[in-house]
């Protein structure tokens, strides 16, 4: 007679990064902080925690809607709680991804050292996957929608491979109906996570989704997406966020979806190119289905920082009348810019200032340029002397909210880019122009005065760690 084999117990972790929204902190710990800083730090801290601006992981969400019997799946996010060493897995699947890729091999060499297996995936493994084996029993490399499913099978009648390995990116139109049931619901922001599809067709060089998702944008079927909103829907009657990189990269696409959820009555937030600004039917279908406010990237207001970075398809003259169309709609703005391209110099931050005043941005994230490694930016620096940390031990490029520098900018010495990259943010964020922008906001007024709040708090992290960081190697 077959012995009856026991249900097999599969968590999920996510890692939280070492700063940022889900998070603030300083890189270099509390303790050389001044006390009444710390304690700032420490208040708004708490404060932020309690506005919930965390959202769940989207890609664990998926895989843990992934039912095979005989396996029990649940979510571990690691911003809210410790990993549960105290209970007994047959399998701990850590989502790793660059920049957060250290605590991930931390946190897999303990388990395996007590004995537990541990599968790693995401776009760190997917990319590097030789540096992750010695830290995991098993390896998920590419979009795991498909192999979670085979390895899960595997686990199940014991028989799982140390790989597993996408041959094509998986067919999105395939019906995969996403559950939400391993999730806290009262932990996060909103729980409505959507995503309509995958790949990008553009090839910015500091960026890896066109290398980890394709070229060619694959979408979910309309019927699919419309019928998890009225599902989620039903749950959660929070806002929701299409997580899409380009909401509006397939115009035909998009209307056509949010015009069959105009009925459904959801206000959203979702992430868009400036082109939106021009497609005047897309953009009041926008608004229309209850659009409140849209990440768009900008980058780079400098021409020559543009194609230095390959990101051409924002044209600098469209921009500003792009933004105006966009927030004329009743939509709200973050718009994201990168200082410290190829481009710019030391008169880059007051054409950023500029811009923001002209365009009235009601979100202005000003990041500092981050080479991935993986990216074609990192690969160039790498060539040309410029990171400023061993190319080879990748786990140091981690991710902050610009709390440090990883490379020399091309046209400025590194001591007088922090200082303007310092001078700019503290132009831009206090509290006075966080009440501004938020009473002037198209919608979604209090998320944008808590987020330039918040900003403001970030922006002083970043500007003590930066300074630590040149005093440190002593710039
Ligand atoms: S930055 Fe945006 S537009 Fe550029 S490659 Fe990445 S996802 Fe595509």
């Amino acid at each position: 007679m077959a012995a009856i084999r026991r249900t097999k117990k599969v968590i999920l972790v996510f890692l939280p990064s070492e700063s940022g929204v889900d998070g603030a902190r300083s890189l270099y710990g509390e303790k050389e902080l001044n006390p009444f800083f710390s304690w700032c730090n420490q208040s708004l801290r708490s404060i932020i925690k309690k506005s919930q601006f965390a959202i769940p992981p989207l890609s664990l969400m998926i895989l843990s809607s992934v039912e095979v019997p005989g396996v029990e799946q649940s979510i571990c996010d690691m911003r809210f709680e410790e990993f549960p060493f105290d209970k007994q897995w047959d399998l701990v699947g850590i989502s790793v991804q660059t920049g957060m890729a250290k605590k991930a091999f931390e946190l897999a060499d303990q388990l395996r050292s007590r004995g537990v297996s541990v599968v790693l995936g995401g776009a760190h493994v997917t990319l590097f996957p030789e540096s992750c084996r010695p830290h995991a029993d098993v390896l998920v490399l590419g979009e795991a929608d498909d192999l979670w499913k085979e390895l899960l099978t595997d686990l199940a009648s014991e028989t799982i491979k140390p790989d597993y390995q996408a041959e094509s990116f998986p067919d999105l139109g395939l019906p995969r109906p996403v559950s939400k049931s391993a999730l806290i619901k009262s932990r996060y922001f909103t729980t409505n996570l959507i995503q309509t599809g995958r790949g990008c067709q553009y090839s910015c060089d500091f960026c890896n989704v066109h290398l980890l998702n394709g070229r060619a944008l694959r979408r979910r079927a309309i019927d699919d997406v419309v019928s998890e909103v009225a599902r989620f829907q039903q749950h959660d009657r929070r806002i929701f966020f299409f997580v899409d990189d380009s909401i509006n990269a397939d115009p035909l696409y998009a209307r056509e979806l949010f015009e069959r959820l105009i009925p459904l009555n959801i206000r959203w937030f979702g992430q868009a190119t400036t082109t939106l600004g021009q497609q005047h039917a897309l953009l009041k279908t926008f608004a229309d289905s209850g659009c409140q406010a849209l990440l768009v990237g900008i980058e780079s207001i400098e021409a020559k920082s543009r194609s230095a970075h390959k990101k051409n398809q924002n044209r600098a003259g469209e921009l500003v009348k792009a933004i105006t169309s966009i927030r004329e709609a009743g939509i709200s703005l973050y718009g994201s810019f990168i200082y410290g391209l190829d481009g710019d110099t030391l008169d880059t931050p007051s054409a950023i200032l500029d811009f923001v005043h002209a365009t009235k941005l009601d979100v202005p994230g000003i990041n500092i340029l981050r080479p991935t490694p993986g990216t074609q930016v990192f690969e160039r620096l790498r060539e040309e002397g410029r990171l400023l940390f061993d190319p080879l031990d990748i786990t140091s490029y981690r991710y902050s909210f610009g709390q440090e520098m990883l490379y020399t900018p091309k046209n400025i010495p590194l001591d007088a880019f922090i200082e303007s990259y310092s001078a700019l943010t503290r132009e831009l964020f206090n509290v006075k122009d966080a009440v501004v922008r938020g009473l002037s906001a198209p919608r979604a007024k209090s998320a944008v005065m808590l987020f330039n709040l918040f900003y403001t708090h970030l922006y002083s992290l970043s500007r003590h760690d930066l300074q630590h960081q040149q005093e440190k190697s002593g710039g």
